[in-house]
C-alpha cells in the first residue's frame, strides 16, 4: 500500500514535469538546435562595393572570431592628402587596414593609436582609428620609394595606445619591429600585448594613379577556440582567392568567400561599423596647442598684423589665424 503511494505520488510528479517543464526544455532545445543548424545570419543589408565598411563575425560554438574589411577610399584618400608615393601608400594602407581591424576588436568606445618607430626609409608612420569609425594617417617622408631609397620599414618599435573619450588612464604597449611586414608586427602585438592568437591578412595596392584597393580580414582564437581550430581556417585559407575577388558587385561584404574560409563552422554576421577617412583638427585645436607654447613664443606670432599659417600635419588642411586670436591666448586665465 505504501510502495503503491509512493508510485502515485511519482506518477503525479512525473506528469506535472512533462506538461510544464520539460515542455519548456524542450522549447528550448529545439530553438537552440534551429538556432545552430539554421543558416548564417547576416547584419542588414551589405555596404555597395564603392563604400568602405568593416563586420564582424562569430562561430556559433565561440570558437573564432572574424573581421573583415574595406577601406579602399579610406586609405585612398589619407594617402593623396599626404602626397604619399604609391610604396608609401601601400605600407601606409596596410597599417591603416590592420589598425581598423585590430580597433574593433577592443571596448566599443576605445581609440587606437599605433606607432611605428623604426629607422626604415619612410620615418615614423602613425595611425589613429576612433571608435566612430573614423581613421587617419601620418609617414614622416611619404615621398620615399623602395627604389630609391631603400627599405622603407626597418628595425624598431610597434608602439600601441588605447585610450577612451576622457582621455585618462590611457593604455600603451610597445612590441619590436625587425624589419618584417605590417601584418607579421600586428600579429605579434595581439600575441604579445593582448594574448590573443590571430591571423591577420592585407590587401593594399597602389600605382601612379593613388590606391587602387585596400582591404583585409583578421580571424582570432577565442577562449572557447582550440588551437586546431585555426589550423583548419589556414587550411581552409589556402583554396581560397584574395579577399579583394571574394568582394563582388553581388556580394560586397565577401559573405561567400568567408563561408568558405570558415568551411565546418557555424556562423553568424554579427555586428557592422563605419569606415571613413577623419581627421579631428579644428582652428580650436590648433589654437590650444599654441596656448600651451612659453607665453614669450606666444607674445612672438600674436605680434604684427599678418596672419599666422599653420598646416594640419595629418590632413594638411591649412588654418589662417589672425594675431589677435593668438593674444587672447594671453588673457585667457586658464
Ligand atoms: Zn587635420
Amino acid at each position: 500500500m505504501k510502495q503503491a503511494r509512493k508510485n502515485v505520488k511519482e506518477a503525479k510528479n512525473n506528469t506535472a514535469e512533462e506538461t510544464v517543464v520539460e515542455t519548456k526544455a524542450e522549447r528550448l532545445l529545439r530553438l537552440y538546435r534551429e538556432r545552430q543548424s539554421g543558416p548564417t545570419q547576416f547584419f542588414g543589408e551589405a555596404p555597395p562595393l564603392d563604400a568602405d565598411t568593416l563586420w564582424r563575425g562569430l562561430t556559433r560554438g565561440g570558437e573564432v572570431r572574424v573581421l573583415v574589411v574595406r577601406a579602399t577610399a579610406t586609405v585612398r584618400e589619407a594617402a593623396a592628402r599626404l602626397e604619399c608615393s604609391p610604396d608609401v601608400a601601400q605600407l601606409l594602407g596596410e597599417l591603416m587596414v590592420s589598425t581598423l581591424l585590430v580597433r574593433s576588436t577592443l571596448n566599443p568606445e576605445e581609440r587606437m593609436q599605433v606607432a611605428f618607430k623604426h629607422d626604415g626609409a619612410v620615418g615614423q608612420l602613425l595611425v589613429d582609428a576612433w571608435d566612430e569609425g573614423g581613421v587617419r594617417a601620418l609617414a614622416r617622408n611619404p615621398g620615399v620609394t623602395l627604389e630609391a631609397d631603400g627599405l622603407l620599414l626597418g628595425a624598431g618599435l610597434c608602439e600601441v595606445t588605447r585610450s577612451r573619450h576622457s582621455g585618462k588612464r590611457a593604455y600603451r604597449s610597445a612590441v619590436r619591429l625587425d624589419g618584417e611586414g605590417v601584418d607579421a608586427a600586428m600579429m605579434r602585438y595581439l600575441l604579445e600585448s593582448e594574448q590573443i592568437l590571430s591571423l591577420l591578412r592585407l590587401h593594399v595596392k597602389a600605382d601612379a594613379n593613388g590606391v587602387t584597393q585596400a582591404q583585409g580580414f583578421l580571424v582570432q582564437l577565442m577562449p572557447d577556440g582550440t588551437r586546431d581550430n585555426l589550423v583548419s581556417m589556414i587550411q581552409n585559407l589556402e583554396a581560397l582567392p584574395p579577399l579583394g575577388q571574394g568582394m563582388t558587385p553581388g556580394d560586397p561584404d565577401a559573405r561567400v568567400w568567408t563561408s568558405d574560409l570558415l568551411k565546418g563552422f557555424a556562423w553568424d554576421q554579427c555586428a557592422r561599423e563605419p569606415v571613413m577617412f577623419q581627421c579631428r583638427c579644428s582652428e580650436d585645436r590648433i589654437l590650444s596647442m599654441i596656448a600651451t607654447l612659453p607665453k614669450a613664443e606666444i607674445r612672438d606670432l600674436a605680434h604684427g598684423d599678418e596672419l599666422l599659417e599653420t598646416v594640419c600635419d595629418y590632413c594638411r588642411t591649412r588654418y589662417l589665424l589672425r594675431p589677435s586670436q593668438v593674444a587672447a591666448l594671453l588673457d585667457d586665465p586658464s
